[in-house]
């Protein structure tokens, strides 16, 4: 037998019309929410762009899909046949490709934190159906902490959740440039970088995506101890949506035993750059673009960042000239108080740890 706190899988409430509009919310929702992940899976991996997809009749094809929706939910609700309940899976898959396709650059975590609570919302419903009170706690726990994030992150970046969601509908350009120019940039070694990061009194680490591709946060802590035993300020910059994950930096900089009073929010640590001598950007690049306050075209235009410009030297710890994953050029890198290091981050920062331990 049973005991009692088991889950009961049973379809109890289906037959209800509650339980028919509950399954509707969860074939619906849940649809959106699968198709919508598929599409930014596919933008973090960059098996496609990264950058906002719109076409001239976007507005139109949501609003069909979106109706034929709603009329086969209503449809099911009034006893409709499974094929009509497969339909309406198939307009919601559409649906979560049409609502993600547009969304691009900075926007992108919000909307990952977002399809994070209508997931939690969809297995609440289904827990409904079920009669299952586990899904439903569950799931309403899921929804209800993946709004606050996402209501969260959207004031961190400035941004409201319909904008992002709705705003390339209502016909905003997110077109942005994507030529890399043939500008001349400084380029550094490891002991030049050295040299600036030994002799300054205050230095910001500002960490981003590349730092976890490489793995280099621990050689960047180790770093940041080697310049404060020589008796230099060091801070750790955090942007909110540096990295490809809510909390990434952090999560990436707490596993290399940096202390936590060392990472320093955006609105903090910002106040701080002018007054900085050496920003040294590893692997970061959308988070400190200026193009977010100077561009209006651009995906990332709006988006709060971390004012490296500010500082009297930046270097720039990457591979390459190639963009960040909004795939927009940052003008930052050819201003003349800026230098780059080219490499792999981690190498990079062994490389300068070594030349300051030298000096
Ligand atoms: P970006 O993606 O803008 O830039 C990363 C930089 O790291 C690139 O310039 C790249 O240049 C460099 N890089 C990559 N690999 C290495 C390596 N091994 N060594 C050295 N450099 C490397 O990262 P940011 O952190 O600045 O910005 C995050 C972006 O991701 C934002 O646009 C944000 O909206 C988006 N995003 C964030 C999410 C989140 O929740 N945090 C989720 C989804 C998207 P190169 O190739 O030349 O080395």
């Amino acid at each position: 037998m049973r005991p009692p706190w088991w889950p009961s899988w049973s379809l109890g409430h289906a037959d209800s019309a509650w339980g028919r509009v509950a399954i509707v919310f969860t074939l619906l929702v849940g649809a959106v929410s699968f198709a919508g992940s598929g599409v930014t899976f596919a933008k973090l991996q960059e098996l496609m762009t990264t950058r906002p997809v719109v076409f001239p009749g976007l507005p139109v094809a949501m609003s069909v899909v979106l109706l034929a929706a709603v009329a086969a939910g209503v449809a099911v609700v009034l006893g409709g046949s499974l094929s009509l309940a497969v339909l309406l899976l198939v307009l919601g898959l559409g649906a979560g490709i049409l609502l993600v396709l547009p969304v691009g650059g900075a926007d992108v975590p919000i909307v990952i934190s977002l399809l994070n609570a209508f997931t939690g919302l969809a297995v609440a419903a289904s827990g409904l159906v079920l009669g299952n009170v586990l899904l439903v706690v569950a799931g309403t726990l899921v929804g209800a902490s993946g709004t606050i994030l996402t209501r969260a992150m959207a004031a961190a970046m400035g941004r409201s959740v319909a904008g992002i969601l709705f705003g390339a509908f209502r016909g905003g350009s997110t077109a942005g440039s994507t030529a890399v120019s043939e500008r001349p940039v400084r380029s550094s070694s490891p002991e030049d970088v050295a040299v600036l990061l030994g002799y300054a009194q205050r230095v910001i680490i500002v960490p981003g995506y590349g730092l976890a591709v490489a793995q280099g946060q621990h050689t960047a802590a180790e770093l940041a101890l080697a310049l404060e035993a020589r008796g230099i300020e060091v801070d750790f910059a955090i942007h909110p949506v540096a990295g490809r994950m809510p909390g990434h930096m952090n999560v990436l900089l707490a596993e290399a035993n940096v202390p936590y009073e060392s990472l320093k929010e955006m609105g903090e640590i910002n106040p701080e750059f002018k007054t900085t001598d050496v920003a040294l950007v590893v692997g970061a690049n959308d988070v400190v673009n200026p193009a977010a306050k100077t561009s209006s075209g651009s995906p990332i235009y709006g988006m709060p960042i971390l004012e490296v410009s500010e500082a009297r030297q930046v270097v720039f710890l990457k591979r390459s000239m190639r963009p960040g994953f909004a795939g927009i050029e940052n003008d930052l890198l050819y201003e003349p108080q800026t230098s780059l290091l080219f490499g792999d981050a981690k190498e990079s920062l062994a490389q300068v740890l070594g030349a300051v331990k030298a000096l």
